[in-house]
């Protein structure tokens, strides 16, 4: 058994304090919260500032304090060892406790800017001629400089940061005291750090917890007295399931007029097996979709066959949807700048200008609406994450399959038009990544990537890394240089171009698996060198139809086209398309439309985001059953994705295990 920690985030309405017993009103415990939070964000940021410094950065890097000894893993201990422990104001009395939590939260930050100097002194290091299209040689030259396992994503946004200083007339950064800013702290307080005399969390009842902690009576407390003890009384959220094994301390922050409390707690989750396994589940990022998948079998032979399944998870419209909200959001950081441009002109005029307020008042309306903006992606990109990544551990168990393998990011190269799916940032994509971990391990499925390297770029079925595949147009214009589709033209087979990729993904997974590396510290799993094979499909015996059996006796073409349609001109249009009637149209006044959106579900408990949802069937009511559509509702606004059936056959009987020896002209390989 292995130990999970998840955060639920909580809402403190109320407190008590302890000595009186009288009840604090939600007012006051946000302020009191409030003051706490800002006296931590004062008293961490002035030692960021203070040590925002390359030798500072050095130091706390090397990893060993003054007198010679390792610095302690605890961030507020080893800030504490070297000497940079914060300092109260004069006047405000705070316990050592409590900056405690901020020398935490300072060392959080710090220790965050290490990764970020490694990542941008290696860039720095090799710096390319043209930063927006490096040369093999100087990719390998700066994966040899960073660390193993920077996405991509990542670094191109750190060579956007540089680019973006050079440009601006700046001089070449040495480094990234010069690259950036000292980094932000909220407003928070990560109780964490304190101990018992701070903090105490104690579990009630099968949904409430209580939470004591010192909080200040006033803004600035001047002495002991100012601090006193309050019991604030939690309500557990629905999502923290019954057997949590432990509480952890929250942290506290305030957001829109509520107090917060970020309460983590850990669940016992099975221990899932790096290696030993037969049936998987290979997701790639798609290109025409966010995801696509197959399952594969490791049969005894040792060879992977496919079920032939092709699952998909389609969220083009959820990503159009994100594009134009990012370019909005650009749009307003320009419009920001503008008025800020346009302030600083006022600002140099001799007396004040009338236009002032109103160009102060529109700065801030842009800047609320920026702020909105930037929310409104955060949540959508979080929304899509869990639930594509619901989606693909509800594919995988319901197939049977123990381990997940998907591509790794950091050796995952943007590829083709950044268009629909492929748009999706890199960002996204590691959170899809983190959700899939998440939600994996409670069902004891392991997660593995492996490189992605060639995966759509050789055939799954004859290519054994020699026969590279055709990436054509379509299936039916097989001829035609594009991105969707695949074409093997070794052995014919036709398909979707990343379920070709998702067919080599399994089979370099599954016959991989005893190279499976697996990160001490992280417990993230990896197959570094990729060993491919050859998938088999294998195909459900199907009975030939009754008009399958006719043309197959009279050699006649099962799907004819119409004989007045012979050359491509000919398939065009000459008119609208009809409007379809329907019943609702005939039923309801002609303004109606035929065809509503249909709202996001609200999530309730146990309303698995990307289950089957059986509904009700119209034309018989109280009959439940699913309708018949083409596209699985994900209950996430217009998501489209394949049902998750339990299908664990393979087939038996005859298999078509030996594909067509000639191409099939419709391409339904
Ligand atoms: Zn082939």
């Amino acid at each position: 058994m292995g130990k999970q920690t998840a955060t639920a985030s909580c809402t403190a309405y109320r407190a008590i304090e302890e000595k009186t017993g009288v009840v604090v009103p939600a007012g006051v415990v946000v302020a009191r919260v409030g003051w706490l939070t800002t006296l931590t964000q004062t008293l961490a940021s002035a030692v960021i500032a203070e040590r925002w410094t390359e030798e500072a950065l050095d130091e706390l890097a090397g990893g060993v304090g003054p007198d010679g000894r390792d610095l302690p893993a605890k961030g507020y201990k080893a800030l504490r060892r070297l000497g940079w422990g914060s300092r109260s104001e004069p006047g405000v009395y705070v316990s050592d406790r409590v900056r405690c939590c901020a020398d935490e939260e300072a060392a959080r930050a710090l220790r965050l800017a290490l990764h970020r100097r490694t990542i941008i002194e290696a860039i720095l290091k090799t710096w390319p001629e043209n930063s927006r299209k490096r040369t093999d040689a100087e990719w390998a030259a700066l994966r040899e400089a960073l660390p193993a396992g920077v996405p991509v994503a990542e670094i191109r946004h750190r060579t956007r940061q540089v680019q973006a200083i050079i440009d601006g007339g700046g001089a070449f950064p040495l480094g990234i005291i010069e690259a950036e800013d000292a980094p932000f702290n909220a407003a928070q307080i990560l109780l964490a750090a304190a101990d018992k005399q701070l903090v105490t969390v104690t579990r009630t009842g099968e949904r409430t917890v209580e939470l004591r902690v010192q909080l200040p009576s006033v803004e600035r407390p001047a002495s002991r007295r100012d601090w006193a003890w309050h019991v604030l009384p939690v309500n557990l959220p629905r999502n923290v399931p019954g057997d949590v094994v432990k509480i952890c301390v929250p942290s506290l922050r305030v957001k829109d007029g509520r107090v917060r409390v970020d309460l983590p707690f850990e669940v016992e989750v099975p221990f899932a097996p790096a290696s030993g396994h037969v049936i998987a589940a290979g997701f790639d990022w798609g290109l025409n979709t966010l995801l696509a998948a197959t399952i594969g079998r490791l049969t005894p032979h040792g060879r992977v066959e496919s079920d032939g399944r092709p699952l998909s998870y389609d969220a083009s419209v959820v990503s159009a949807k994100l594009h134009r909200l990012r370019g909005h959001r650009e749009d307003l950081a320009a419009k920001r700048r503008h008025y800020d441009n346009l302030l600083t002109g006022l600002a140099g005029q001799a007396d004040g200008d009338v236009r002032g307020p109103e160009l102060l008042a529109s700065r801030e309306r842009t800047d609320v609406e920026h702020r909105r903006v930037c929310a409104r992606i955060r949540h959508l990109n979080d929304a899509l994450a869990w639930n594509a990544a619901r989606w693909a551990v509800d594919q995988a168990g319901a197939a049977g399959a123990t381990v997940i393998y998907l591509e790794d990011l950091a050796t995952l190269e943007a590829r083709g038009r950044r268009q629909g799916n492929a748009r999706l940032s890199g960002q996204v994509r590691g959170r899809v990544v983190d959700a899939i971990r998440h939600l994996a391990a409670k069902t004891r499925i392991a997660v593995v990537t492996v490189p992605a390297r060639g995966t759509s770029r050789f055939c799954p079925r004859c290519g054994d890394g020699a026969s590279e595949l055709m990436h054509v147009l379509a299936p039916d214009r097989l001829t035609q240089r594009g991105w969707k589709w695949a074409y093997c033209s070794a052995c014919g087979l036709s398909c979707d171009r990343d379920r070709a990729a998702a067919e080599r993904i399994v089979s370099r997974g599954l016959l991989g698996q005893q190279t499976t590396f697996t990160d001490r510290t992280t417990g993230k799993r990896a197959i570094r060198a990729g060993v491919d094979g050859n998938v088999t499909r294998v195909r459900r015996p199907k009975k030939a139809t009754r008009a399958i059996r006719r043309a197959r006796r009279s050699g006649t073409d099962l799907h004819p086209r119409p004989e007045n349609r012979t050359s491509r001109a000919d398939r065009s249009k000459t008119g609208p398309t009809r409007k379809r009637q329907t019943r609702m149209r005939k039923m309801t006044s002609s303004r109606m439309p035929d065809r509503r959106p249909v709202p996001a579900l609200t999530f309730a408990v146990g309303n698995r985001p990307a289950g089957q949802a059986p509904q009700t069937n119209r034309r018989k009511p109280g009959r439940t059953g699913l309708v018949r559509d083409f596209h699985h509702r994900t209950g996430f606004h217009k998501a489209r994705a394949s049902p998750v059936l339990p299908l664990t056959e393979y087939g038996t009987g005859s298999r078509h295990a030996t594909p067509p020896a000639t191409p099939n002209p419709h391409g339904l390989g």
